[in-house]
């Protein structure tokens, strides 16, 4: 899988949302029916919807390693529900260049689900969410 690094996003290369824009942003978006939902793989809490699915540096999914050399994939999100933040913000090892993090947990399990991500400057937020913990099941699933 190719490692990706993010250089520091400007207004212009701020992602737009799935779908709208025409072009690559589309091109590993995960096909999806309407009404779908990802939700937590441990406990089936609701964490986003694939319409929450934004384009980052061209690429809605993402895999990074950790200075422990752990992979994950991690799939880009403008909203994401049901998390609860762990610890400081830091932009300590950031992958995405000009971003603090803060550990997400899914609010039910504790499963740690991704980071939240803030602008430095400006402040805008995004989710990045462990692909690889999150199961895409229907909106009308039990628990949503
Ligand atoms: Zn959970």
């Amino acid at each position: 899988m190719e490692l990706i690094s993010i250089a520091l996003l400007d207004e212009a290369q701020w992602p737009a949302r799935l779908g709208e824009t025409p072009g690559q942003e589309e091109a590993d978006a995960p096909a999806t029916r309407p009404g779908a939902r990802w939700r937590c793989a441990s406990c089936a809490q609701v964490i986003a919807s694939p319409e929450d699915g934004l384009a980052i540096g061209g690429h809605h999914e993402h895999a990074f390693c950790n200075p422990h050399g752990y992979l994950y994939r991690v799939g880009c999100f403008g909203e994401a529900r049901g998390l609860a933040p762990v610890g400081e913000e830091t932009l300590a090892w950031s992958w995405f260049a000009g971003f603090a993090w803060t550990i997400m947990v899914c609010g039910v399990c504790d499963t740690h689900l991704g980071w939240r991500y803030r602008a430095s400057s400006g402040g805008r937020v995004f989710f990045g969410l462990i692909l690889d913990r999150l199961a895409l099941g229907e909106a009308s699933d039990a628990l949503d």
